[in-house]
């Protein structure tokens, strides 16, 4: 299977701006943000989209949110508030095969998404 782009800067084959990394996870700021704090909180194994969840990830998924909380507060919006999405296959938007949580906040975000 061809890496992902995600894959790719685990692996330190492109540049990313890293904010935090354990074993599991990294956290990048996304290359096109479309808010002041626009972060992505990728776990290392790959998934593809949320479809293809099995048991054994519900601890990592749950950990995507204990440190999207996190960066949250280290970013300074988690009073003012954000939003964390998972955008899954074409309807969904989403263009990484490789899930991934968005924290997008910093200003005013309109609801319903378009
Ligand atoms: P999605 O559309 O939900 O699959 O989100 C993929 C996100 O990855 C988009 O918001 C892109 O801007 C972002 N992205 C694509 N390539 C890179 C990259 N090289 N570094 C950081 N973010 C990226």
């Amino acid at each position: 299977m061809k890496k992902t782009i995600f894959e790719k800067i685990i692996l330190r084959e492109i540049p990313a701006n890293i904010h935090f990394e354990n074993k599991d996870v990294i956290v990048i700021d996304d290359i096109n943000p479309t808010a002041p704090i626009h972060i992505l909180i990728i776990p290392k194994k790959r998934i593809n989209t949320l479809n293809d969840l099995t048991d054994e990830d519900t601890n990592l998924v749950g950990k995507l949110f204990q440190i999207a909380k996190d960066m949250a507060k280290k970013f300074n919006i988690n009073e003012s508030g954000y939003r964390t999405v998972f955008n899954c296959n074409n309807d969904g938007g989403q263009s990484v095969d490789h899930i991934h949580l968005h924290l997008i906040g910093g200003r005013l975000l309109n609801w319903p998404p378009g």
